[in-house]
């Protein structure tokens, strides 16, 4: 037999491990040292009032004979996509039932629609971004085209003239926080259509977005329904990082190579995906409430507030950053050449705060930090007053 030799091609992935070393070994040397971690790309708040309800309920339903739910529909139940219809129309946009698929969240989705794309396709990723794109495209044999995201361009590559044949877009980025306007994905949107491209556009952190004049969905580009698949997650809009739950929007207009990629999506995930807990699901759909919208935009003021703590005490440092305002991440250049180790080092020896050293995100997040709104306010200011004093 024989493995995926693919897998060999991977970079190993020491980001997170190490992060986690070099606190340990600085905990144990330093045990009364109070660490602060603004590291996690975890949400900190618990899930809201009406989503705990809603599920406590299925709950109950699950119980007796009359409300039991055993298989669902794969594409996920009709209320909850009803639910998302009605949260893109409130976005301007009109989508069918049978164009959105629930997720259990955006990582999975980001990776199995891969499996419709034959691996001869050239694929564009921003560097820095998450670095799941990379890894699933490597694991499958694609070449990789790497787009410079940084300082000069505002951490947001535009097309070029090179051909390719798949395009991420993570806006708002993470690791960067930078989010595109409406030209700038105009922009890519006539370049997908103008190669015979699709754009596979991450939206997981689109709850953030802080302006209206912002797009929120690549759908709010007039032709993205011809060339762009959309991938979004409750993780961050909504808690669900434990919970599991997003979605993936494949238009029936999508038709590539002659084929309908909604109904190869939906061929891949009847043969290979049975759904979302029926109880998640019930849960997730009590998020595009009113009520829901209402209480999980608190959580979001919540993580925004911390951002804005942050980028107060840097400027007040003189050290420059972006991001934070439409992101829970505040992307940190490195004072004094410091390189992104180095200056992660700093931070955990002198003030004993935990950062992500950029140059884990792609090359281009060398001499950066990432940081993350995910915590207290207690602790954020804290941090930022070690920091400041
Ligand atoms: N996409 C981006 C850009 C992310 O940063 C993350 C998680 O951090 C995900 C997708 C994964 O989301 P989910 O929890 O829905 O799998």
């Amino acid at each position: 037999m024989k493995v995926n030799e693919n897998f060999s091609n991977l970079a190993t992935s020491y980001l997170f491990t190490e992060v986690a070393r070099r606190q340990r070994e600085y905990t144990a040397a330093h045990p009364d040292a109070e660490i602060i971690r603004l590291s996690i790309g975890d949400v900190t708040r618990p899930l809201v009032p009406v989503v705990i309800d809603a599920m406590t309920k299925a709950v109950a339903e699950m119980g007796k004979a009359e409300t039991f739910h055993g298989y669902g529909d794969e594409q996920g139940y009709g209320f909850l996509r009803e639910a998302i219809v009605k949260y893109y129309a409130g976005k301007g946009v009109e989508l069918a039932l049978d164009e959105i698929f629930i997720s259990d969240g955006a990582k999975s989705d980001v990776g199995n629609i891969l499996n419709i794309f034959s691996t001869n396709n050239i694929v564009a990723v921003p560097d820095p971004v998450y670095p799941v794109y990379v890894d699933t495209n490597i694991m499958d044999g694609r070449k990789v085209v790497l787009l410079d995201a940084n300082a000069a361009n505002g951490f947001l590559p535009m097309p070029g003239e090179e051909h390719v044949d798949i395009i991420y877009i993570c806006s708002p980025n993470n690791p960067t926080g930078a989010v595109y306007n409406r030209e700038q994905l105009t922009a890519w949107v006539e370049y997908a259509l103008a190669h015979d491209a699709v754009i596979l556009f991450d939206a997981a952190y689109e709850a953030f977005i802080n302006d209206p004049v912002l797009p929120t969905s690549i759908y709010q580009i007039p032709g993205a329904e011809k060339c762009a698949i959309e991938l979004c997650s409750l993780s961050k809009t909504a808690g669900f990082t434990g919970t599991r739950c997003g979605y993936t929007i494949v238009p029936k207009a999508l038709v590539k190579d002659g084929a309908s990629l909604n109904a190869m999506w939906l061929r891949r995930q009847t043969t290979k995906f049975n759904g979302v807990p029926y109880i998640v699901q019930r849960g997730a759909e009590a998020v595009f409430t009113p009520e829901g919208m209402a209480q999980c935009k608190e959580n979001i003021a919540h993580y925004r507030e911390n951002a804005k703590v942050m980028g107060a005490a840097f400027d007040k440092l003189g050290i420059s950053y972006c991001g934070g305002v439409h992101s829970p991440y505040i992307w940190l250049h490195c004072p004094d050449g410091l390189t992104s180790w180095e200056y992660f080092d700093v931070l955990l020896e002198q003030y004993h705060i935990v950062v992500t050293p950029g140059s884990g995100f792609g090359k281009n997040g060398e001499g950066y930090l990432r940081l993350t709104a995910f915590n207290t306010a207690e602790n954020t200011k804290k941090a930022m007053e070690r920091l400041t004093k």
